[in-house]
């Protein structure tokens, strides 16, 4: 038996929303991470996406409207692809620091990760990913009108962009990320729920115009790589029922029986708590000895000691 293996999501929001924000937040993320690989855990990061995406598109498009000849188009899987890049290349250095700084010599190691899903997934009707930052009425409306972008309004905190989030189905890469957790290393993969692509003829992947939830991304890697715990960590230390009315309940040891009956209550945002909860959920169904976490960036090692958060089991 090995040591117990760990799948930790990062989430987007709480990477901060430019690069000196992202540098500050990732300095003190890897910490709780850190503190894991420390207590002897295997550990595979994954990280999501939402907020740098959109900044990434934005800028392409203005590159593209500057330039239409040079630089005719950037497709969203791309910027997922660059996404990958901007925060592993942090995450990975960062992480490096911090076990260097406790002693603990360990490589870490960014794998760009491809996702498949399917080109019939009904998602792609039905847009519902906010990616880029928070906005107010009136820039989403000036936006809508320029671009043809379609806008919702995300838990009480602005208007945001949505795309098309299809289910991941398969990791390109797993055999790759498995290997390398077994021999040691940290990786971090699967960011910002993967590059989406679909599967053509020979087998040939092609990018596709997506962001998949990374949540359930993390999940399907968890599971891939058979780990004993998924852990989500994100802005809120507790998922919660009635969330931010005065009768606000927060969520502590539930099962996924219970957790699906507040699925079904429509407890929890679409696009934010709910695929974190979805994710839980499969997960702890997956095998009866699979625990899944949800709770605040700071709290991970108390929560997986058992003292905060939102735990589901089977
Ligand atoms: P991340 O970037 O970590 O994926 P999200 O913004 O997507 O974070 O999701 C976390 C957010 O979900 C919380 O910060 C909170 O504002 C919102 N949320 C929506 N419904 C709930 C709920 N029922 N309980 C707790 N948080 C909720
Ligand atoms: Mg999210």
């Amino acid at each position: 038996m090995g040591n117990k293996k760990i799948v930790v999501a990062l989430g987007g929001n709480a990477l901060g929303s430019n690069l000196v924000e992202q540098m500050r937040s990732v300095t003190d993320a890897v910490k709780p991470i850190a503190d894991l690989i420390e207590e002897g855990y295997e550990v595979v990061v994954s990280h999501g996406n939402g907020p740098q995406v959109g900044v990434i598109q934005d800028a392409m498009t203005l590159l593209s409207r500057e330039y239409p000849e040079k630089h005719p188009h950037f497709p969203l899987s791309v910027c997922t692809a660059m996404s990958q890049g901007y925060i592993g290349y942090d995450i990975q250095n960062k992480l490096r620091e911090e076990l260097l700084d406790r002693g603990i010599h360990k490589d870490v190691t960014c794998v760009l990760t491809q996702v498949e899903v399917d080109p019939d997934d009904p998602a792609f009707q039905n847009p519902t990913k906010p990616i880029g930052p928070f906005l107010t009425r009136e820039e989403a409306e000036a936006k809508k009108k320029l671009r043809n972008h379609v806008f919702i309004e995300d838990a009480g905190r602005g208007y945001r962009r949505v795309v098309a989030s299809p289910k991941p189905i398969s990791i390109i890469e797993i055999g790759t990320i498995r290997t390398l957790a077994e021999s040691g290393h940290i990786v971090i993969a699967a960011g910002g729920g993967g590059i989406p692509v679909t599967r053509g003829e020979n087998n040939h992947l092609k990018g596709s115009p997506a962001v998949i939830d990374k949540d359930l991304a993390s999940e399907l890697l968890a599971e891939e790589l058979d780990a004993d715990f998924l852990i989500i960590l994100t802005a809120v230390e507790n998922a919660a029922i009635n969330y931010g009315k005065p009768d606000e309940q927060k969520l502590g040891d539930i099962t996924a029986e219970e957790a699906k009956k507040y699925i079904e209550e429509g407890q929890f945002a679409p696009g934010s708590m709910r695929p974190k909860v979805e994710a839980a959920v499969k997960f702890a169904e997956s095998r009866p000895e699979r625990t899944a976490l949800i709770t605040l960036l700071e709290k991970a090692r108390d929560g997986i000691n058992g003292k905060t958060g939102t735990r589901i089991h089977a």
